[in-house]
């Protein structure tokens, strides 16, 4: 049932579930997140991560692209997709960083898709989901663990109303 959440404790899960059962979810997060962002193409998503990188992440390398999918799922890949290519231009070797998320997150609140881009931004950096990674995508988006664990309860109310 909730799916979203499977790594949350239980006293989370079941104050989820609480949530979901007296149909309060949606109260709660309409509530606390009443802003809907305007990030709608994937030309306002890439100039969005590239602030972000800018800011936050100078060292890493260039970000080469960014798009929305309509096609990825937020549970199989969690969050989001990362890719790494490296290219071979001439005798350099080049790593090109591309940063895809579910076209879902077009909706939703601007808090949201900010924590969304630091979970793919920190992967440039850090491919497993270790402590330096959370630690990356703190320092981005200091809100972090709370966002991520709002927007899986937004993932999950979403499921609620089909
Ligand atoms: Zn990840």
């Amino acid at each position: 049932m909730l799916k979203y959440l499977q790594g949350y404790p239980e006293s989370i899960q079941v104050q989820a579930q609480d949530l979901i059962d007296n149909d309060k979810l949606g109260l709660y997060l309409e509530r606390k997140y009443p802003e809907r962002h305007q990030v709608q193409s994937d030309k306002a998503l890439y100039q969005l991560a590239r602030e972000l990188k800018e800011q936050y992440m100078r060292n890493a390398p260039p970000l080469a692209s960014a798009r929305f999918d309509a096609k990825l799922s937020p549970v199989k890949h969690t969050l989001g997709l990362h890719t790494y290519q490296a290219q071979v231009q001439g005798s350099k070797l080049k790593t090109r960083n591309s940063l895809t998320i579910a076209a879902l997150f077009r909706e939703g609140p601007p808090q949201f898709l900010s924590m969304i881009l630091a979970h793919e931004l920190a992967h440039f950096q850090e491919k497993d989901h270790n402590k330096r990674f959370y630690q990356l995508c703190c320092h981005i988006e200091p809100a972090y663990h709370q966002l991520e664990l709002d927007t899986r309860l937004w993932l999950t109310w979403r499921d609620s109303q089909k």
